[in-house]
């Protein structure tokens, strides 16, 4: 498997650390609003490329942050007048329902900055004892750019280089600083913020500790990859790689992952430009399995733009695959039971090769867009290659593995219908019927049924009743 490196501009060969496991951190939102339709796709890229591990058999240990102490979110709070962890709370909620509906699977952990201050007391205290921080007259403390000869590696920006030509980069510098690139791991508290006590003064950390003290926290010092959108690279890669190596002495993360921008109508987005989107805008308006689907058709690495007429395209694309899906669910309630025939498992070998280029796909950088295609393949075989006259086990085996390569993508491609309470009511006396010649286990095989479809049965003296889960 091949992951193309941040670091070192190239696709490697994936070695993880540990055989069969896989240790990933990325770096999760700041929870001040509702999250927007950019900030969606590094949550369904790494998402799929998770699923994608664990579809080969690998342990995925999968930490992604919630920044909750933030300048946006004091400043809502204040707007609200209520206190900073009423909006981080609130907002983590609802950035949770909205990875729900894009079928984005909780992280193993979600760990909350404000959980991590004594992580970051420590670390800030042990870049000070080794001579890679300082701390201002005022309690600041700073980062000593300088003091790490790497600092740069990943962004491939070269110190000399940003000082001479492109000031704009260098981080502002207030006169305290040692160096204008040195950048702030603690900050004194201002009137209404809030803070925590230091041996430096009170106050709060600045954005870049709480990764490096998280990712060692939950994964270890050294983990096997670190992951984000591409706006992430620098300064805040950079200086999560400068905190964690300065501190632990080992290198942080093997493997370097970003995902390029998301543009809207071809233009950035931006509230000004009156193109800015939440994900609960567009899942008003499309099927958030049609928005995961649109973001998984491009290549990760490559730039994405959203527009109707794409949506459209996901759409269609999306449909092609659940339309498979459903005739072959369709063909497989009318086949009989049955082993597949000898000509049928010839059938069954030529489909496995989707599959495998599937895999080749996903191996290759996790180039999604040609893993789908393959799914489109196979969709376009099992349409030519399945009919009434065939066995149920050549049915069924075509149906799971278009549901086995989706579900790698994280697209749910049989959609279950709401039962009509009249087909309901006909399995209830179906029911009734077989208890009554006393054959339980198909009594209990409708019961089992009717859950599955969200139908909860209750027994009365009155008789069965019955509700919708
Ligand atoms: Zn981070």
């Amino acid at each position: 498997m091949k992951i193309y490196n941040t670091l070192t501009k190239r696709k490697e060969e994936f070695v993880p650390i540990t055989p069969g496991e896989v240790k990933m951190y990325v770096c999760g939102p700041t929870v001040y609003n509702l999250i927007h339709i950019g900030n969606a796709r590094p949550m369904i890229v790494f998402d799929t490329v998770r699923r994608y591990f664990e579809h080969k058999g690998y342990k995925v240990n999968y930490v992604s942050n919630f920044t909750d102490v933030d300048d946006k979110i004091i400043k809502k709070a204040i707007e609200e007048g209520v206190d900073s962890t009423v909006i981080s709370e609130r907002y983590i909620a609802e950035c949770k329902k909205d990875m729900e509906s894009l079928n984005v699977k909780p992280a193993t952990t979600h760990p909350q900055a404000t959980q991590e201050i004594c992580g970051m007391l420590d670390m800030i205290q042990e870049l000070i004892d080794k001579g890679h921080a300082y701390a201002a007259e005022d309690g600041t403390v700073y980062f000593r750019v300088r003091s790490f000869k790497e600092y740069g590696k990943l962004s491939h920006k070269n110190l000399d280089d940003l000082e001479g030509g492109k000031r704009s980069l260098l981080v502002s510098g207030e006169a305290q600083k040692e160096d204008p690139f040195d950048f702030v791991l603690w900050k004194p508290k201002k009137d209404g913020e809030p803070y925590w006590e230091s041996p430096w003064c009170k106050g709060r950390p600045g954005w870049h500790i709480e990764c490096s003290v998280m990712s060692k926290k939950y994964l270890g010092e050294e983990i096997d990859i670190h992951a984000g959108g591409e706006d992430l690279v620098f300064p805040h890669h950079e200086n999560e790689i400068a905190q964690s190596e300065a501190a632990n002495g080992k290198t942080f993360a093997r493997y370097w992952m970003h995902n390029a921008f998301l543009n809207i109508d071809n233009k950035k987005m931006s509230k000004s430009a009156g193109n800015f989107f939440t994900v609960r805008d567009i899942v008003a308006k499309y099927d958030p399995q049609v928005v995961r689907f649109f973001m998984l058709s491009a290549h990760y690495r490559s730039p994405l733009n959203f527009s109707d007429e794409l949506m459209e395209a996901a759409k269609n694309g999306l449909d092609r695959i659940r339309t498979a899906a459903a005739n072959l669910n369709f063909l497989l309630e009318k086949a009989g039971a049955g082993e597949a025939t000898e000509e049928e498992k010839k059938l069954l070998k030529e489909a496995a090769g989707f599959a495998v280029k599937f895999d080749e796909a996903m191996d290759d950088d996790f180039n999604t867009a040609d893993a789908i295609a393959a799914i489109f393949e196979l969709v376009k075989f099992a349409n030519t290659n399945a009919g009434a006259d065939n066995s149920a086990a050549y049915i069924k085996a075509l149906l799971e593995e278009i549901k086995e390569l989706a579900d790698v993508c994280g697209l749910i491609v049989e959609k279950k219908e709401e039962m009509l309470d009249e087909d309901v009511e006909a399995l209830i006396a179906e029911r009734q019927a077989a208890r009554k010649a006393k054959n339980f286990a198909r009594a209990d095989e409708i019961r089992d049924e009717l859950l599955e479809r969200g139908i909860i049965l209750e027994d009365t003296r009155e008789g069965v009743k019955w509700k919708r889960a």
